[in-house]
């Protein structure tokens, strides 16, 4: 086994993910001094990502670019990374704690067998030891883990490790062929997207969240308006969600996404248990409630007891005017 990490990396839209500059920093915080650090990313098209990639990582930077590897597919993504990985033979991989390495790591974890530490949101060294915090009991509590035995597997929850700073001189790109396998169980024939262009909610630094206080799909309007000024993604409770005021994609909470914005903006959300559970390690929230008894201003940082419909254009207004 070599003292070699591997981060795989995401692309999206033409860019590179920022949790995957975030992964490379988690893989320099867990090696060694003189362990190498590469990087593997998939995908069709991806001279542009595969630059971006290079300039964090002073190794190298292995390509698989196919258009079978287009859309993120378990059987395929693995069938092409196995084969590389076994002849790089890696100590670690680090891989975001996205949709694609949710699914990903704990198959790589069962093919290589390997041990996982899922869902790092620090990382510390205690002598010769590297420590994995990951938050557990949707938020709860912490749990600090480490590896006793390589290879191993992490994924890191986006926005909480800061990204890598660029590297002293950029890696070598690697091309590498992929042929699909003939035996493959499942391809994927078309992705029907829903996204809209606006910035990616998991990813997000600033987060502007509604609940069923906003009482209706237009009344999510000020809340876009808002996320607009301050370039931030649109979120929601289950409460909104089921209530039929927007998609289920936006929601936050257990049963939805987690995000760790440095803003957390909620509006007219009461703060249920559930919902914590997806945005209560935001670094500053803001609750906007009319109910002054709001669980929500037990975790805020700030509190408005208002309307949101009277609270949010003031908001924004100012907002454009201190950005303008
Ligand atoms: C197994 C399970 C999983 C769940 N998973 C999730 C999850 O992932 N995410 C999630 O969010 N929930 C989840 N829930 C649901 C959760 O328990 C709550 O029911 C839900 O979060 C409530 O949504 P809400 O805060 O929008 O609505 P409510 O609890 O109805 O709160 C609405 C709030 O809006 C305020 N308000 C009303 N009008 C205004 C106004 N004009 N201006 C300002 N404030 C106003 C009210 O004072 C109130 O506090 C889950 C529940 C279960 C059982």
């Amino acid at each position: 086994m070599s003292h070699h990490y591997v981060v795989i990396a995401e692309a999206r839209g033409g860019q590179l993910r920022q949790v995957s500059l975030e992964a490379v920093k988690a893989a320099q915080l867990s090696a060694n001094e003189g362990d190498a650090i590469s990087a593997l990313i998939l995908g069709h098209h991806l001279a542009e990502e595969a630059r971006q990639l290079s300039l964090y990582i002073s190794g190298q930077v292995h390509v698989v670019d196919h258009a079978d590897l287009e859309h993120y597919s378990a059987e395929c993504y693995c069938s092409a990374m196995l084969p590389l990985l076994e002849s790089l033979q890696p100590c670690g991989i680090v891989l975001g704690h996205t949709a694609m390495g949710r699914d990903l790591a704990p198959l790589l974890a069962a093919h290589l067998q390997a041990g996982q530490i899922s869902d790092v949101t620090s990382i510390h060294r205690s002598g010769s030891e590297v420590l994995y915090t990951r938050p557990i009991y949707a938020g709860k509590a912490f749990e600090q883990k480490r590896f006793t035995a390589a290879p191993h597997i992490l994924t890191i929850r986006p926005n909480n490790i800061p990204p890598a700073a660029e590297a002293e001189s950029p890696g070598q790109i690697v091309q590498h062929a992929y042929t699909a396998p003939a035996n493959l169980r499942t391809v994927i024939k078309d992705v029907i997207t829903k996204a809209s262009g606006r910035v990616d909610l998991s990813e997000a630094q600033i987060v502007v969240s509604g609940g069923r206080g906003v009482k209706s799909a237009e009344g999510f309007q000020p809340l876009e308006q808002l996320a607009e000024v301050l370039g931030g993604a649109v979120g929601a409770s289950r409460g909104a969600c089921d209530a039929g005021y927007c998609d289920y994609a936006l929601q936050i909470g257990q049963t939805g996404k987690v995000v760790t914005p440095q803003i957390y903006i909620a509006c007219g959300i009461s703060g249920a248990i559930q919902h914590l559970a997806g945005m209560s390690q935001s670094r500053i929230i803001i609750a906007i409630n009319k109910d002054p008894e709001a669980p929500i201003f037990k975790i805020a940082d700030y509190g408005i007891v208002g309307d949101l419909f009277e609270v949010l254009p003031l908001l924004t207004e100012e907002f454009r005017k201190a950005l303008a």
